[in-house]
């Protein structure tokens, strides 16, 4: 018999994979955690029926929310990590030989045991001696932690549940505070066809906050609409004015020097959000 997997990304709308079987299967004080064996993605990281992260298509989120920040600040050093305890964004930020710490924030001890144990291509560097993990609230984190960061990352889930705060201004005036005085931000914001409310108040809230604030897109085939987004907070270091020669070779399969740049080139109804 044939088992299939769906998220319902809307009330109208969903994805369906074709699955060979169920992993590991947990409910946590925080989310309903599955791991998902199908055949078209490989493993798939599922909170709260969400597909979060897939072996095959993973590496396009994770390399756009890191090293478009990454390559935006000229020297970053001191980076943190709220959620992604998937450690994929963590794999990504090493890469960068500026990079001295990683701290690693997130809420739910259990997506990390998990992510080791069934995902070991995305959570490698986790152990990395560079690599500080932290089992906490990232929002407390953040507010505790003054003029510290480069770069910080708000790679989290959907806004329900422990997420709902990180996509608040309060938030993000915290952020302001944590990050250095020519610190800079990304944060995941979701799909511009289902949630372009979201992502209007996102960046008009970042906007009151940072000097620079843009916007950028990447494909990714398992998100909701295929079509993503990420919003960056700059307080001095504008994206599109860096030297693109100083974009370094490292390794990656979707992030590029023109990819850099042209992310954030985007379609009419788009920017018609951001007004
Ligand atoms: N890259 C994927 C995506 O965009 O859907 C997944 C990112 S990662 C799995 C998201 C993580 O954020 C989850 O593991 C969740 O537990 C964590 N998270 C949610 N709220 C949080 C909070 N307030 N503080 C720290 N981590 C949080």
């Amino acid at each position: 018999m044939e088992m299939w997997f769906t998220e319902k990304q809307t009330e109208n709308v969903g994805i369906t994979c074709k699955t060979e079987k169920t992993l590991y299967m947990e409910t946590t004080q925080y989310q309903e955690i599955a791991l998902i064996q199908t055949l078209q993605f490989g493993r798939m990281l599922v909170l709260d029926g969400t597909v979060q992260t897939t072996e095959n298509d993973e590496f396009i989120y994770h390399e756009m929310i890191t090293h478009v920040p990454l390559f935006t600040h000229p020297f970053p050093k001191n980076i943190l990590v709220v959620g992604g305890g998937d450690g994929g964004a963590v794999r990504e930020i090493v890469k960068h030989p500026s990079v001295q710490k990683v701290t690693l924030v997130e809420i739910d001890g259990k997506v990390i045991e998990v992510s080791k144990n069934f995902l070991p291509t995305i959570s490698c560097a986790l152990e990395n001696p560079k690599v500080e993990v932290l089992v906490e609230d990232g929002i407390q984190y953040v507010k505790k932690h003054k003029n510290k960061f480069d770069v910080i990352l708000i790679d989290s889930t959907d806004p329900i549940g422990a997420a709902v705060g990180l996509f608040s201004k309060e938030f993000y005036k915290a952020i302001y505070e944590s990050l250095k005085e020519d610190g800079l931000f990304v944060a995941q914001t979701e799909s511009p066809f289902f949630n372009k409310e979201l992502i209007s108040k996102v960046y008009q809230d970042i906007k009151i906050i940072f000097p620079i604030t843009k916007l950028y897109l990447c494909a990714i085939p398992t998100y909701p609409s295929g079509f993503w987004s990420f919003t960056m907070g700059s307080k001095k270091y504008d994206p599109l004015k860096i030297d693109e020669n100083k974009i370094i070779n490292i390794d990656t399969k979707y992030y590029t020097r023109e990819i850099h740049k042209s992310a954030f080139s985007l379609p009419k109804f788009v920017k018609d959000l951001l007004k």
